[in-house]
């Protein structure tokens, strides 16, 4: 099975309307490499207009109800409604910052998918599990409390991000990565079989132009979950073109 490489950038709580000129420069340069899904996921305010240029738009959470009594909350299908076709769930900003469980994050994933959305779904162990050896144990679990019960292996992404990589600069060696995304590849072939081949999974973590290619490159990584250095073309660019 040949999986499409897709490169997605998380813009986070950054992006006022003048930034839409930024969204408008990587969707173009992403045009010249076909073979490469690229998605941008901006704030709220953002996925309207952005959704106008003409490139795939995501949300970075939506709530698992479709609509009711939540202040301040957004729903799948509003995010669907305002040009959105994915989202990211259980990024380990809302799971710290938000106390958001397993069984939320599998709740917000299965939402997303019926309101007719992709899914991004993040899992990553903290540094300390990290040095104590028990990061593909943490991290497995994770995936299996996070699935939603049933879903489309072409319509559901996971991205590994260990935590103590976001936003540092520090990123595991290569043979890190292909082995916790090895781990995660068998285990989703022990929940869904086959259709497990068709699962992208993405590496994310203060990737950037310079080392994409071998992050990239390595076995099972199908794309990258980007963050800083996916608010400017010059930055996030060279990362697509890595991928290519
Ligand atoms: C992220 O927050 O998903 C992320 C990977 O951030 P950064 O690329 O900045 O490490």
């Amino acid at each position: 099975m040949v999986r499409r490489k897709y490169v997605v950038g998380n813009w986070k709580m950054n992006g006022l309307s003048g930034a839409l000129a930024e969204a408008e420069a990587i969707f173009a340069g992403a045009r010249a490499h076909e073979a490469v899904d690229v998605a941008l996921c901006p704030p709220f305010t953002l996925i309207g207009p952005m959704a106008a240029l003409g490139g795939a738009t995501g949300g970075q959470d939506c709530h698992p109800q479709p609509s009711g009594a939540f202040t301040g909350s957004v729903s799948a299908p509003m995010l669907a409604d305002a040009g959105a076709a994915l989202v990211i769930v259980g990024h380990s900003e809302r799971r710290e910052g938000f106390a958001e469980r397993d069984a939320d994050v599998k709740a917000k994933a299965g939402a997303a998918l019926t309101a007719g959305l992709s899914v991004i779904l993040c899992v990553g162990e903290p540094l300390g599990v990290r040095e104590s050896g028990g990061a593909i144990d943490y991290v497995l679990a994770q995936v299996q409390g996070s699935l939603p019960g049933d879903f489309d292996p072409a319509r559901l992404a996971v991205a590994y991000e260990p935590i103590w990589a976001i936003g540092t600069g520090r990123v595991p060696t290569i043979e890190d990565v292909a082995a916790m995304h090895g781990a995660i590849r068998a285990a989703l072939s022990d929940r869904i079989g086959e259709g497990a081949a068709a699962v992208r999974l993405l590496y994310g973590g203060s990737v950037n132009g310079d080392n994409a290619a071998d992050l990239l490159g390595a076995r099972d990584v199908d794309g990258a979950l980007v963050g800083g250095a996916s608010l400017t073309a010059a930055k996030f660019l060279p990362i697509v073109e890595a991928a290519a």
